[in-house]
């Protein structure tokens, strides 16, 4: 059995960026909705497929994981059971792992995939989402930020274990620790959660008096992030474990931060490329000239203005914009040049205009007289 290519699947590169594989992603899975190709099992497999390949690359440990490993660690025979829900793909479990959650157990530690030898309950920390605004130019250099925000941490006093250390929890007696109970129905076996212990499989005889016994607490935390320089606004960070911490020592959730770029007085972003507006006087217009413009950066560049220059001209100065994602590419500044008519003339100023246009011929305007032209047909 061949390793399945999920770079491939999601037709992008392997260094593709998590905003890249999130946008071919969310194409690929439009072209392939099975409410779009009705009965068509080709459709219907890919995209399966394509959502197969985006649970794992998605997420950058699995993505990780799978760069080690292929994709034979994470097939888990599930995938095409999900039947008539095509959004039903369970992903990662660690009783579908067999003997590779060995494998991701050394790698991630148990916080993961909780530890197998014990059936307790986890209950993971829910995934915070955290909206941070940096301007235009942090967003082409990158910057970092303090976030500070209030959560459920690891209790410092019980360690997160819920219970105070001198009165170890016993085993429940109603289900022997297992956390669940099996009753038995003719053929049936219904598993259920254990009442008594409500799924610990321990009884605390001494819930910890500062957490009272959850293994979390609120409390004010302070984080330190970097903000890649050519994040897109609306971009998504994803910071593991800094989210609220599990209930009773189970796994932390997600920290995910939602990057906002305020709008640039100068700059306005199209594509990777920042696009400015300068006006110049009509007689540079005419005579022709040189002016002067500040990128993004605060390096000024010199754009000869030829003579005869036309309102709307656009000027591409290279590799001056918005960065690439995780990319030494640059796009560029494009500088739209328009003609500013001089208002507010002397009387002296306005004589001299009115020679100038006694002395104009169709040969000054050209398109003006194309224009009258073509009107005159109609
Ligand atoms: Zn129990
Ligand atoms: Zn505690």
């Amino acid at each position: 059995m061949g390793s399945k290519d999920y770079y491939a699947i999601l037709g992008v590169p392997k260094n593709a960026s998590s905003d890249d594989i999130k946008k071919s992603y969310r194409k690929l899975v439009l072209k392939y909705h099975p409410d779009k190709n009705p009965g068509d099992k080709t459709a219907e497999e890919k995209f399966k497929e394509i959502n197969e390949a985006y649970e794992v690359l998605k997420d950058d440990q699995k993505r990780a994981a799978y760069d080690r490993y292929g994709s034979d660690a994470f097939s888990n025979g599930s995938s095409s059971s999900s039947g008539d829900n095509p959004f039903g793909f369970e992903g990662f479990s660690a009783g579908n792992f067999g003997d590779f959650s060995d494998i991701f157990e050394q790698m991630f530690g148990d916080s993961i995939f909780g530890t197998r030898s014990n059936s307790r309950h986890q209950q993971p920390g829910a995934d915070i989402r955290y909206d941070v605004t940096i301007n235009l130019r942090e967003a082409c250099t990158g910057t970092h930020k303090t976030l500070k925000y209030t959560t459920f941490v690891r209790c410092d006093l019980c360690s997160g274990r819920g219970y105070d250390n001198k009165y170890t929890p016993t085993a429940c007696p109603n289900c022997g620790g297992r956390g669940s109970v099996r009753t038995r129905n003719g053929f049936l076996t219904i598993e259920q959660t254990c009442q008594q212990c409500g799924g610990q499989g321990s009884i605390i005889s001494h819930p910890c008096r500062k957490c009272s016994g959850s293994g979390r607490i609120k409390d004010d935390k302070r984080i330190d992030i970097s903000i890649p320089a050519g994040i897109e606004s609306g971009g998504q960070i994803r910071i593991p474990n800094e989210g609220e911490a599990g209930y009773m020592g189970s796994p932390n959730g997600n920290l995910y931060v939602v990057v906002n770029i305020l709008p640039h007085d100068v700059f306005k972003l199209e594509g990777h490329d920042l696009k400015c507006t300068v006006y110049i006087p009509m007689t540079t217009a005419i005579l022709g000239g040189n002016i002067s413009v500040t990128d993004i950066d605060g390096n000024s560049h010199s754009i000869n203005i030829s003579h005869g220059t036309q309102t709307g001209t656009q000027v591409r100065i290279k590799s001056v914009g918005m960065p690439y994602y995780q990319s030494s590419r640059r796009g560029d500044m494009l500088v739209e040049i328009i003609v500013e008519t001089p208002i507010d003339l002397t009387s002296q100023q306005r004589g001299i205009i009115e020679d100038f246009q006694r002395q104009c011929t169709t040969k000054n305007n050209p398109k003006t007289q194309a224009t009258q032209d073509k009107f005159s047909v109609l």
